[in-house]
C-alpha cells in the first residue's frame, strides 16, 4: 500500500495549455487527479478527441484509473466577432447590442431573438460579470442599454442575465455534435452547462440510446432558474456541479455559499455525486502557496460532503498546475480525517437495492472491516453503498472501461480495472487477491462483499463477508 494517506475526496483537472503534453499530464496524475476536464467552450472536437484517448492510454501504462469528463458548452450567451476586436464601454453612454439578422448594426451577441429575453431594467454582465449594463429598450434583435460598470470588451465574451424572461434553447446541434464526438472518444461523463430544468438531460439520453452507448450526464448549476428546479434536476442527472462561476454572477455573489449548501445536501440525500466548482485556487494560476482562504474554502466543500473538487484555470493554464492539485490533495486528507463524515441513516427504504447497500455499509463498520468489496460489472452496488459514506475505502473490479472510469468521481470509490467471471466463486477469489495485493486488506482483515446475481443483471442482491487467512 502507499504510504500516503488515502484520500477519499476526488480531484478533477481541466486540460489546457498548461497541461498538453504527456509529461504534464502524468505530473498531474501523479500528483493526485482523478479526473481530467475537457472543455469544449474552446479547442476544436479533433483536439478532444485526440486529448481524451492520450489521457485514456497515460491512465492504462500507468495502471492507474482516471476518468475524463466532456464539458459541454450549453446554451451561454455570447458577444460577437466585434470588428475591431475590442469595444470600449463607457460608463453612462447608451450601447446597442444586436442579434444576428438585425435590422439595425451594433454590439454583436450571437443569439437570435436577444430581446426576447430581456425586460427594460434588467441587468446584463459581461466578462465574468465585470462590466454591468441596465436594459433601457426592446425591438425585434435590438437591445439598448446603459454602461453601469465600463471597461474594454472583446469578441466572444460571455454574456450573464441573471432575469431571464424566456428559456433559452437546450442543447444546440453544436452541444450535441460534441457530446457525439466525446462519447466516441470514450468519455466517462458529460457536463452540461446552464442546465435549466430536469427536461435539458432528455436529448442526451436519446443520443446515447441511439449510440447503444451508456455514459453518466452532469448537470452544471449555474442558473437561478435551475434551482427553482433542483431536486427534479438531481433525480433526472447522474450528479451535478456547483459552477459557482456564473452562479455568481446571475446570482448575488453572498448567496453562493448557501447555495452551494442546499445543492451538496439535495444530492447527498439523492445520492448523485456533486462537484464543487471553480475559484478553488484562483491564487495559484501564479503562486505556488494558496491562500488561507482557499484553503479553508477547500476544507469546509470537503466536509460538506462533496464528492469531487474541480480546477480550472489553475491547471489549464496555470504556472502552478501540480502544485494546486497536490494542495487539494493535502487539505483533502486532513479534512477527511479531522471531521470524518457519519455513516449515513437509511430514512425510508424504496429498493431493495438501497437497503442491501446500507446493509452492507453498517456491516462493514459493526466488523470493523478493512474494505468494501464490489465485484460489479455496472458498478451499481458501489454507488449504492457509497453514498452511505462509509469509513471503509469501496474497491470496484469491473471490467467495464466507462464504468471504471464513470466512479473515479464518486468520494471514498477505488475503481480497478479487471476481467471478471460470471462463475460467482471465482469472481469473488479473484476481487479478494487483487485488493489484497493493493493493499485494500491483509492478513486477519475482514472484508464485506457485495455484489450481484446474476452476472452482468446490474442488481444488488449479494452480501457476503470474508476474513483473509493469517494472523
Ligand atoms: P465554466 O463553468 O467554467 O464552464 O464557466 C463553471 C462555472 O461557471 O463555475
Ligand atoms: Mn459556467
Amino acid at each position: 500500500m502507499s504510504s500516503e494517506p488515502r484520500r477519499a475526496t476526488k480531484i478533477i483537472a481541466t486540460v489546457g495549455p498548461a497541461s498538453l503534453t504527456e509529461d504534464k499530464l502524468l505530473k498531474l496524475m501523479e500528483a493526485g487527479v482523478d479526473m481530467f476536464r475537457f472543455n469544449f467552450a474552446h479547442g476544436t472536437r479533433e483536439e478532444h478527441a485526440q486529448r481524451i484517448g492520450l489521457v485514456k492510454q497515460l491512465a492504462e501504462r500507468a495502471g492507474k484509473p482516471v476518468g475524463t469528463l466532456a464539458d459541454i458548452s450549453g446554451p451561454k450567451i455570447r458577444l460577437g466577432k466585434i470588428p475591431e476586436d475590442t469595444f470600449e464601454l463607457k460608463e453612462g453612454e447608451t450601447v446597442t447590442f444586436a442579434s444576428p439578422g438585425a435590422a439595425e448594426p451594433g454590439l454583436p451577441v450571437q443569439l437570435k431573438d436577444f430581446d426576447q429575453y430581456i425586460q427594460p431594467g434588467d441587468s446584463i454582465y459581461i466578462a465574468d460579470g465585470t462590466r454591468r449594463l441596465t436594459a433601457t429598450a426592446c425591438r425585434s434583435g435590438i437591445v439598448t442599454a446603459t454602461v453601469d460598470v465600463g471597461g474594454p470588451v472583446v469578441s466572444f465574451k460571455g454574456i450573464n442575465l441573471p432575469f431571464l424572461r424566456k428559456p433559452l434553447p437546450a442543447v444546440c446541434d453544436k452541444d450535441m455534435a460534441d457530446i457525439e464526438c466525446a462519447i466516441d472518444a470514450g468519455i466517462d461523463w458529460i457536463g452540461l452547462s446552464f442546465v435549466g430544468g430536469a427536461e435539458d438531460v432528455e436529448p442526451v439520453r436519446e443520443l446515447m440510446q441511439k449510440k447503444g452507448a451508456r455514459r453518466r450526464v452532469l448537470a452544471k448549476l449555474e442558473r437561478r432558474q435551475a434551482l427553482d428546479h433542483l431536486d427534479e434536476i438531481v433525480v433526472a442527472f447522474d450528479g451535478v456541479m456547483v459552477a459557482r462561476g456564473d452562479l455568481g454572477i446571475e446570482v448575488e455573489f453572498e448567496k453562493v455559499p448557501f447555495i452551494q449548501e442546499q445543492i451538496l445536501k439535495a444530492a447527498r440525500s439523492r445520492g448523485k455525486p456533486v462537484i464543487v466548482a471553480t475559484q478553488i485556487l484562483l491564487s495559484m494560476i501564479h503562486n505556488p502557496r494558496p491562500t488561507r482562504a482557499e484553503v479553508t474554502d477547500i476544507a469546509h466543500a470537503v466536509t460538506s460532503g462533496a464528492d469531487a473538487l474541480m480546477l480550472s484555470e489553475e491547471t489549464a493554464i496555470g504556472e502552478f498546475a501540480p502544485e494546486a492539485v497536490n494542495t487539494i490533495a493535502r487539505v483533502a486528507v486532513v479534512a477527511e480525517s479531522m471531521n470524518p463524515p457519519e455513516l449515513q441513516q437509511l430514512h425510508s427504504v424504496h429498493k431493495e437495492e438501497t437497503a442491501l447497500a446500507h446493509t452492507a455499509a453498517v456491516l462493514a463498520k459493526n466488523l470493523g472491516a478493512s474494505v468494501i468489496l464490489c465485484p460489479t460489472r455496472s458498478g451499481n452496488a458501489a454507488r449504492g453503498v457509497a453514498r452511505f459514506r462509509p469509513q471503509q475505502p469501496i474497491v470496484v473490479v469491473s471490467d467495464q472501461n466507462e464504468v471504471v472510469g464513470g466512479l473515479t468521481l464518486y468520494r471514498g470509490v477505488y475503481p480497478v480495472h479487471a476481467e471478471l467471471t460470471d462463475n460467482l466463486d471465482a469472481r469473488v477469489k479473484m476481487a479478494l487477491q487483487l485488493a489484497t495485493r493493493l493493499g485494500y486488506a491483509g492478513p486477519g482483515d475482514r472484508v464485506v462483499i457485495v455484489g450481484g446475481v446474476p452476472a452482468g443483471s446490474g442488481r444488488t442482491n449479494l452480501l457476503l463477508t470474508h476474513t483473509i487467512p493469517g494472523n
